[in-house]
């Protein structure tokens, strides 16, 4: 076979398709984001970002940066190996203690990554529990659907956000088998949030599990920061909280929380938790530090939810239309590839504002869009700067508006 040119043909589809891939190179510069420096053939440019998921910009937080500097200058750089050999650090201890609290459960388990903790904790779960079935909704994040995949158990997908549909399902089902619901609280790119009493009621009347990533709402939602399920009082009605600290929290690594008997049965049979090196000391220390410090201060979080009211005003005003919904994230629906590529260049040449394209299959194709994050260290002149731009572009290329303007 001709590997290579199998490998361009496939590459050339995607582009014809308009859903290739190109990374923009930015620099951030602490202290100053959103603002960063875009590489581009050898020139840079000023550019303000405007798609971060650095929610709270808690990646340049002085609090942050201090815990890491210490732990790197006390610990060194990596954390020497995996948790079982040699590789748990007093700091990954401390982190665990830190999001169990968070989440007011036993205990809290590690992952280099919350896609890692997704994977690794769906597949061990519904692998291990004989004859477990999954009820998975439709709109779970990649990496629950490739955990629940890889655990090779019977797999039942339901209507988003629909707890009637889940109920009809699980009527069905042997009462006698372990089942495990898995859903998100915020789903990232509509932004729309789970209806997590409801889902847990069904959960409940049929005896299972309950399964929740809060990537995109630890830090952001609930008086201390411990997302969806904290604001609305519902924690100790899931079973697993799952969570991210590279988000909101601006560092790296995933999480569970859960029993002490369910997270230590993760940490003795999860292949993804076992055999990988353990985040490096500093990296815990930072996470530990950001989740600390959003347990007690609001102001990130209230300033954040200001910019994102101000954005949806301003463009809900010039008939941007942008997908309503009850969180931070702010889509302006797009709905084909190549425009919503052009859209985003144009921003980028003409403004140095940068709104990645949000492609099939990260969307359903027809619904493809501008994912814009307001956040906290956003000023003023910088969203007055971003409305008036996509108030230009949408005049230049007559798209769509919801409303004529005034
Ligand atoms: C980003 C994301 C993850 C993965 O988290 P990382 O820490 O970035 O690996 C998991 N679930 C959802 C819903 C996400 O959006």
């Amino acid at each position: 076979m001709d590997f290579e040119g199998f490998f361009k043909n496939r590459l050339e589809d995607l582009k014809a398709e308009g859903n290739y891939r190109v990374f923009t190179d930015i620099e951030r510069h602490k202290g100053n984001f959103p603002a960063a420096t875009r590489h581009e053939d050898g020139d840079t440019h000023d550019v303000t970002v405007w798609c971060s998921n650095d929610y709270l910009g808690m990646g340049q937080h002085p609090t942050v940066l201090n815990a890491m500097h210490e732990a790197l200058d006390s610990c060194g750089a990596g954390a020497g190996g995996t948790r079982n050999i040699s590789g748990t650090n007093h700091h990954h201890v401390l982190l665990e203690q830190e999001l169990a609290d968070l989440h007011n459960k036993e205990s809290a388990l590690l992952f280099t990554s919350g896609y890692v903790s997704n994977w690794a904790a769906l597949s061990t779960l519904a692998a291990k529990i004989p004859g477990c079935i999954v009820l998975s909704d439709e709109q779970n994040h990649a990496s629950m659907i490739e955990g629940i995949r890889h655990s090779k158990a019977d797999k039942h997908i339901w209507a988003h956000n629909d707890p009637e549909d889940l109920d009809r399902m699980l009527s069905e089902m042997d009462p006698d088998r372990p089942k495990l619901v898995a859903f998100e609280s915020v789903y990232s790119m509509d932004g729309d949030i789970a209806p997590i009493a409801e889902i847990c009621d069904v959960a409940d009347k049929h005896n299972a599990m309950t399964y929740l990533d809060e990537v995109h709402a630890v830090g952001l939602y609930g008086p201390r920061g411990g997302g969806i399920a904290e604001r609305e009082g519902l924690m100790d009605r899931i079973t697993v909280i799952e969570g991210t600290l590279g988000k909101a929290y601006g560092v790296l690594g995933g999480y569970i929380a859960a029993s002490t008997a369910l997270c230590d049965f993760i940490r003795s049979f999860a292949s993804g938790f076992i055999f990988t090196t353990a985040l490096p000391p500093a990296v815990a220390a930072g996470a530990c530090a950001a989740v600390k410090h959003l347990k007690e201060s609001e102001i990130e979080r209230q300033r954040q939810q200001r910019n994102v009211r101000v954005v949806r005003g301003k463009l809900a005003e010039i008939g941007i239309p942008t997908l309503d919904n009850p969180s931070h994230i702010v889509p302006v629906m797009v709905g084909d590839p190549v425009k919503a590529k052009e859209i985003s260049d144009w921003l980028m040449a003409n403004h140095g504002i940068y709104v990645q394209p949000i492609n099939y299959p990260t969307v359903p194709k027809g619904t493809e869009r501008l994912r814009i994050t307001p956040s906290p260290v956003h000023s003023d002149a910088d969203i007055d700067r971003l409305v008036t731009a996509l108030c230009d572009i949408w005049s230049q290329c007559a798209l769509h508006r919801k409303y004529a303007v005034a």
